[in-house]
């Protein structure tokens, strides 16, 4: 739901972007929540990204709402084909066909070589498992002044329960080994020495990660 007022103040989407975020919600396609993406193109309007690396497509709906918001170039991978070819409408239906670059494929194993070589930022929503796959796989990608935005690092709160030794009975196994797998990317992305990272309660939790310069 997130906070009323906050979300009155805060621009409103185009009532096609309305319906599409409406018709994923409807469906169960884990778009991003509205606070994240304030935050998200908060950093787009300061970073003025030229080029966006996005893993984990969805619909599009975050692609397409980072391309309205930017002047940007944004690749983006997804490996479900019913997602990927609704992506690819959608992206239509906004003409953002000479920006958005969807990538039909899993993002483990993605050559590198069908991307750009440096991207400004580089926005991390895929399998929650597998955060620190892509960024240690991706992060190469990321020019010296760049950002990487993982989301979903608090997992509907799984993750600090996880952490907090919460007995979790009421949570499926299968949960409970993701939260504890997404915990320890977020461990493991704090003691990074490359990366100054923030981890931040907004949205499902995102972190946002910027080269070392001291
Ligand atoms: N960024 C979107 C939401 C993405 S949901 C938005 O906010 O609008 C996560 C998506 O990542 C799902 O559609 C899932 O199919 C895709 N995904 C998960 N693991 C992936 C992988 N290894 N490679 C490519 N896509 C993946
Ligand atoms: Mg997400």
């Amino acid at each position: 739901m997130g906070n009323k007022y906050i979300n009155q103040l805060n621009e409103q989407y185009l009532d096609v972007m309305k319906t599409i975020h409406d018709n994923s919600l409807e469906v169960g396609v884990p778009i991003i929540k509205d606070e994240g993406l304030d935050l998200l193109l908060a950093i787009i309007n300061l970073k003025k990204p030229l080029t966006i690396l996005e893993v984990g497509t969805a619909v599009g709906f975050s692609a397409i709402m980072m391309a309205l918001n930017s002047n940007a170039c944004i690749d983006t991978i997804e490996r479900n084909k019913i997602m990927y070819q609704k992506a690819l409408e959608n992206v239509n239906l906004l003409n953002l066909n000479e920006r958005i670059t969807v990538y039909y494929g899993d993002a483990v194993t993605l050559e590198l070589n069908n991307l750009k070589k440096e991207y400004d930022l580089i926005f991390i929503d895929a399998a929650k498992a597998q955060n620190q796959v892509f960024f240690e796989k991706y992060s190469p990608l990321l020019k010296d002044d760049g950002v990487i935005i993982t989301d979903n690092i608090l997992f509907h709160g799984y993750v600090e329960r996880y952490y907090n030794k919460d007995l979790m009975e009421d949570v499926s196994k299968d949960l409970r080994a993701l939260a504890r797998k997404i915990d320890r990317f977020n461990q493991w992305l704090k003691n990074n020495k490359e990366y100054e990272s923030h981890f931040l309660d907004i949205g499902d939790g995102m972190a946002i990660s910027t080269k070392k310069m001291r």
